[in-house]
């Protein structure tokens, strides 16, 4: 590997994935194994003084979120979508003003 601490958080999920995708694709699954961890070590140290990741954790988390999640177009509270009964338009509703 030619990463050193001059560029922090250059290993990326994504970079891991492709390198673990090309493995399995030509090679054992041990192989791969053994990379995924060394990496994974890896990573964990970057994490700490870049910063990057744990931004990239942060988006992921919010992405996650608004997909469980929906604003009620009545009372405009954010609402977990096991609470939605109503859907028109585009606008949805919660059990709380439709109930
Ligand atoms: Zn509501």
């Amino acid at each position: 590997m030619a990463i050193e601490s001059a560029a922090p958080a250059v290993i990326s999920e994504e970079d891991r994935a492709k390198e673990i995708a090309e493995l399995k694709a030509g090679k054992t699954a041990e192989m791969a194994n053994l990379i995924d961890e060394s990496e994974a070590s890896l990573a964990e140290e970057y994490v700490l003084p870049g910063g990057e990741a744990a931004q990239e954790e942060a988006s992921v988390e919010i992405l996650s979120e608004q997909a469980d999640e929906f604003t009620c177009a009545s009372c405009f509270m954010v609402r977990h979508r096991t609470q939605l009964v109503r859907e028109e338009n585009g606008q949805k509703f919660c059990s709380e003003c439709e109930g």
